[in-house]
């Protein structure tokens, strides 16, 4: 099948009530963990890279190939996106350039009238191309590939001024955060959500920072018009934990078991099962 944009995975969950989960990936072991999951599970599924998963693991041509070459080489049949996470403005058009199905433009650091401008421009790109872009207003709180800001609330008016640019996706902060949630944190804002969806009309919303955030927010996010989860941190934690008490069982000192396809197996089973967790979570199994 290749690579797909967002426009139908997206337009579908936005209707049917459920969301698509979108999984950074940083090399070959996330990769097949998220892709085989998708295909087991029969979900659609986005893979998420940022520009400094882009760079650690060769640049956009590199992730580009890989992505492609493995949807190839492993049958997978469910739709499957390439999507550019957090891309800035140069970032976006080299990702198109690499073969990426999906961009997104994280203008949120800019000036409104700004990003309104670079985001317009990158929207016409993108739909000459067939390819889809999210776009972001108002920052998400934590760390953003070394951008900290604290739990951000969007302003709805700013967002329908983004939203009737024609993006596919849109990104607003309301209060989630990226990375681990502090014990004190506040949970969503369910009345900018609410606010942000009768404005934006038809445009699905996205929501970032999915790690920690209560299930039964979760699903009351996707029933106001999330159709688009990120998913990081919590295949991040999950790797390490697997991968820690194979090595403090000193299996990698028992045979071969020092072999990296060994050592770093149970890892890639925990993300696969991380990763169905959350297809079920968002309601997207059986969806592709
Ligand atoms: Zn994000």
């Amino acid at each position: 099948m290749g690579l797909v944009s967002l426009e139908d995975m997206c337009k579908k969950a936005y209707e049917g009530g459920y969301a698509v989960g979108h999984f950074n990936i940083n090399n070959l072991e996330w990769t097949r963990a998220i892709l085989e999951t998708a295909q087991e599970q029969k979900s659609p599924v986005i893979l998420g890279v940022s520009e400094g998963a882009t760079r650690y693991m060769g640049g956009f041509k590199v992730v580009a190939a890989l992505a492609k070459a493995m949807v190839e080489d492993l049958n997978i049949m469910v739709p499957v996106a390439l999507h550019l996470d957090h891309g800035t403005y140069e970032g976006a058009k080299k990702a198109i350039e690499a073969g990426y199905s999906s961009v997104m433009f994280d203008g949120s650091s800019y000036p409104i009238e700004e990003n309104i401008e670079k985001t317009k421009e990158l929207v016409a790109t993108t739909k000459k191309l067939g390819l889809s872009i999210e776009a972001e207003v108002g920052a998400i709180g934590g760390e953003e590939d070394g951008v900290v800001a604290a739990g951000e609330v969007a302003d709805p008016q700013e967002c329908k001024r983004i939203a009737d640019l024609g993006v596919t996706i849109l990104a607003a902060g309301i209060g989630n955060i990226h990375g681990q949630y502090p014990e004190n944190w506040k949970g969503l804002d369910f009345d900018v959500l609410q606010e942000v969806n009768n404005v934006t009309e038809d445009v699905p919303l996205v929501l970032h920072g999915g790690t920690g955030i209560p299930d039964d927010m979760v699903k009351k996010a996707i029933s106001m018009g999330v159709s688009k989860i990120n998913v990081n941190t919590e295949c991040q934690l999950s790797f390490a934990k697997a991968v820690r008490v194979y090595i403090e069982k000193k299996k990698d000192l028992v045979g071969k078991g020092y072999d990296p396809r060994k050592l770093l197996a149970p890892g890639t089973a925990a993300i696969k099962e991380t990763v169905r967790e959350k297809m079920e979570l968002f309601g997207s199994i059986g969806k592709a």
